[in-house]
């Protein structure tokens, strides 16, 4: 069997497990309005502007690359026994929905397969970007504790927005802009079953896998 007939067959499988109660469109609805909810929340605690607060900005997107890489590489692609749940919707169902040959989504309904579950938003939010926020806020100010927050917060939505233009259709003229082009091929490449494991772990910006060298 081709590895297009397998995709497909997968699909076909996949979609059918789909809830008929699932939205796509709540389910983006929900990620990216709690998501800019979260950010406005920690922005008006922000009690002044300062220079420091672009640090603070700066500081959260590489850590949250390093992160990004780090969980896609390690539990994306490796079987751990605490995450895998993880495991097996990314290496399982993702990657298998799709392939470098069948890259993109074909109704709203596929959102499913895409973004992460909504529940992670809000793991992330308490579990990682609050508790660092605050040691943040204690060793460099309020302000730019406050940042820390919804900086993390920000490229998480980053995240979900640059994956799913990833995968969006080709006739969405976002996907012909030119630096979205190259981030789409570069995801792509990641998708190749000989690369998955290997190569392009980064999605919001290829920091990590061009300071590792697996950058394609
Ligand atoms: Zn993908
Ligand atoms: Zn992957």
């Amino acid at each position: 069997m081709s590895l297009h007939q397998r995709t497909l067959r997968f699909r076909e499988t996949y979609r059918a497990a789909i809830s008929p109660r699932y939205s796509g469109l709540l389910h983006g609805g929900f990620v990216f309005g709690v998501g800019l909810s979260v950010i406005g929340y920690c922005l008006i605690h922000v009690p002044a502007l300062e220079w420091r607060l672009a640090i603070a900005f700066i500081a959260a997107t590489l850590i949250f690359n390093v992160g990004e890489y780090i969980a896609h590489r390690e539990l994306g692609h490796k079987k751990r026994r605490f995450a895998k749940l993880f495991y097996s919707r990314h290496s399982g169902d993702h990657h298998t929905f799709f392939s470098h040959e069948d890259y993109l989504i074909d109704t709203i309904r596929d959102l499913r397969v895409v973004l992460f579950p909504a529940p992670l938003l809000l793991a992330v939010t308490f579990i990682f970007a609050a508790p660092l926020g605050w040691f943040i806020a204690q060793v460099f100010g309020t302000g730019s504790g406050w940042v820390m927050a919804a900086s993390i917060i920000f490229n998480y939505l980053l995240y979900e927005f640059i994956h799913l233009y990833n995968h969006l259709p080709d006739h969405y003229s976002i996907t012909r802009w030119p630096v979205i082009r190259q981030m789409r091929e570069y995801h792509r490449l990641h998708h190749h079953p000989d690369n998955a494991t290997r190569y392009n772990f980064n999605i919001t910006y290829p920091i990590t896998d061009w300071v590792l060298g697996t950058r394609l």
